[in-house]
C-alpha cells in the first residue's frame, strides 16, 4: 500500500506555492497508486511557529482539491497527526538511541557551543560539534540530575559512506564526515526535524518520502537514524524547487508565493495544478492542457526531471485563460459571483460573461472590464466636452429606436455616423467613452443591449 505525505510547517501565511507543487505531486502518486495521501504538522520549531497558518493551509490543500486520507483535523489510524502532541513517541525513541549507544546526553551552554563555531571558523573547518560530552557522560548525567539542561545528540562516526537512492536523481553518496553530531531532542523536550521525520514517516507506515529538493541535504542523516533503529527506509523522491525566471528560489519578493493568493486572484484551481504539472514534467503526447485525471494516469515519478523549473505567471495566464474559455457560462457566471463575494447582482453577470469570457484570463480581471455595467462611469478616459454636438445627436437617435438590440442599435449608429460624415474609430470611440468610460470595453453594441436603453440614454444625457 503507496503511502504519501506532506509535512509542512506552520510557519507562514498559508501554504506555499512550492509546497502545493509538493502536495500535488504526493497526491497524484498516492492516487495512481491507489494509495493514502497523509497530511502531517510539523510544529516542532515553536519560535518560528503563525497563528491559524495551520487552518489556512489545510483550508487551502481543500480549495485546490487535493484532499488527503488522514490529517490533523480528520485523524486517522496514526493519530495524532501534529507533532507537537507526539512528544511522548520522540521522547522515548530518542532515549532508545541512547540506549543503543548511538546517542548521548549533551549539557554544553550555548556560550561553549558559540565558542566552538568560533575558533572552527578561525581555523576554517566546518563548524561541528566536537563530541566534548561524548566522552564523559557519566558526569553528564551526574549534571542532569542535579538539573542542568540537556538535550539529545546523535553520535555520526566518521568515516562511513552514505549510499541512498533517488527516484529523481538517482545514487547519491555522501561520507559521514561532513556530518554534525545532530541534536535529535532538544532542551525543551521537543524534537528535532531530523528526529522527528524519520519517528514518523516509520510509525505512519510512509512508503515514498516525496519532498522539496532542499531537504536532500538532510537525507544523509535520516539515513543514519533509519540504520540505527534497523527500520526498512522509505523510497525517496527530491521534486525540484520552483524558481523566479530569473534561476533565483521562488522567493516572496519576486512572486506572490502564497497558493490561496492565487484562488484570489481568481486563477481557477485546476488550472494552477495543471500548470504546476508542467513543472519538471511533461505530457508524454506533449500536451499542456489535461485534467488531474489524466495527469494521475500518465505521470509517473521517475520521469520528473531534476532541474529547477521557472515559475512563469504569464503562462500560467495563458493556461487559466484556456479553462476559463472551457468553463460553461452558468458556471462561469457563479465562479464570478462568488469571487466579487457576491456584491454583485448575478443576473447582470450572467448577461455579460457571454461578452467578455474570450478576454479575461482570470476571474480578478473581470471587475476592470465590466465595472460599468454595475455604475456609472466616474471618470472618462477621453475629453468628450468637444464631443456635445456628436453625442446629442446620438442621443436623439437612440431615442428613437423601439427594439433595443444589438444589431439595431449598431445599424442606427452606422447610418448615422455615414449621415454626420464623422469617421468610424472616430464616432464610436466618442460613444464608447460615453457608455463606458473607457476607450476599451466588451463589445459595444451588445453592452449596450445589457444595459438597456434608459440607462444609456441616461447617461448620454448626463454628458450633453
Ligand atoms: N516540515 C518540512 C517542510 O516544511 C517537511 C520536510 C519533509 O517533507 O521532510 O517542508
Amino acid at each position: 500500500m503507496v503511502r504519501t505525505r506532506i509535512a509542512p510547517s506552520p510557519t507562514g501565511e498559508d501554504i506555499h506555492i512550492g509546497n502545493l507543487y509538493t502536495a500535488l505531486i504526493n497526491w497524484a502518486w498516492a492516487k495512481k497508486n491507489k494509495g493514502k495521501f497523509i497530511v502531517r504538522i510539523e510544529d516542532t520549531d515553536r519560535s518560528r511557529l503563525v497563528r491559524d497558518s495551520e487552518q489556512k493551509i489545510l483550508k487551502t490543500l481543500k480549495a485546490y482539491g487535493l484532499t488527503y486520507d488522514e490529517g490533523p483535523d480528520i485523524g486517522g489510524p496514526y493519530k495524532p497527526y501534529r507533532q507537537s502532541e507526539r512528544l511522548d513517541y520522540y521522547k522515548k525513541y530518542a532515549e532508545e538511541l541512547i540506549d543503543k549507544g548511538v546517542a548521548y546526553y549533551c549539557t554544553c551552554t550555548k556560550e561553549r557551543l558559540d565558542e566552538l563555531r568560533t575558533l572552527q571558523q578561525k581555523q576554517k573547518q566546518i563548524p561541528k560539534y566536537d563530541k566534548f560530552c561524548l566522552v564523559r557522560q557519566t558526569d553528564v548525567k551526574q549534571e542532569i540530575k542535579k538539573g542542568k539542561q540537556f538535550v539529545i545528540r546523535f553520535n555520526v562516526l566518521s568515516g562511513k559512506e552514505i549510499v541512498f537512492r533517488d527516484v529523481i536523481r538517482g545514487d547519491i553518496k555522501i561520507l559521514s564526515d561532513n556530518l554534525d553530531d545532530q541534536v535529535l531532542l532538544k532542551s525543551d523536550g521537543f524534537p528535532t526535524y531530523h528526529l522527528a521525520v524519520v519517528v514518523d514517516d516509520y510509525l505512519m507506515k510512509i512508503t515514498h518520502v516525496i519532498r522539496a529538493e532542499e531537504w536532500l541535504s538532510s537525507t544523509p542523516k535520516h539515513i543514519l537514524l533509519y540504520k540505527a533503529f534497523g527500520w526498512d527506509m522509505p523510497i525517496y523522491a527530491h521534486v525540484p524547487i520552483l524558481r523566479n525566471p530569473d534561476r533565483s528560489k521562488l522567493s516572496k519578493r519576486k512572486n506572490p508565493v502564497w497558493a490561496s493568493w492565487y484562488l484570489k486572484q481568481g486563477f481557477l484551481p485546476e488550472a494552477v495544478l495543471n500548470y504546476l504539472a508542467l513543472m519538471g514534467w511533461s505530457h508524454p503526447k506533449q500536451i499542456e492542457i489535461f485534467n488531474l485525471e489524466e495527469f494521475v494516469k500518465v505521470f509517473d515519478l521517475k520521469n520528473i526531471k531534476s532541474v529547477g523549473p521557472a515559475f512563469d505567471q504569464v503562462k500560467l495566464e495563458w493556461i487559466n485563460g484556456e479553462y476559463i474559455r472551457k468553463t460553461p457560462d452558468s458556471k462561469l457566471k457563479s465562479l464570478i459571483f462568488e469571487s466579487l463575494e457576491k456584491k454583485y447582482p448575478e443576473d447582470l453577470i450572467e448577461k455579460t460573461v457571454p461578452l467578455v469570457r474570450e478576454r479575461i484570463k482570470k476571474l480578478a480581471d473581470y471587475l476592470p472590464l465590466c465595472e460599468f455595467f454595475f455604475e456609472k462611469p466616474k471618470k472618462y478616459n477621453l475629453d468628450l466636452s468637444q464631443k456635445k454636438d456628436l453625442l446629442k445627436r446620438i442621443y436623439e437617435e437612440l431615442s428613437k429606436i423601439s427594439s433595443w438590440k444589438a444589431e439595431v442599435i449598431g445599424e442606427k449608429m452606422q447610418n448615422l455616423a455615414k449621415k454626420l460624415g464623422v469617421k468610424n474609430s472616430e464616432f464610436f470611440m466618442t460613444l464608447r467613452v460615453a457608455i463606458t468610460g473607457k476607450k476599451i470595453s466588451p463589445p459595444l453594441n451588445e453592452s449596450m443591449e445589457v444595459l438597456d436603453k434608459k440607462e444609456c440614454l441616461q447617461r448620454l444625457d448626463n454628458l450633453v
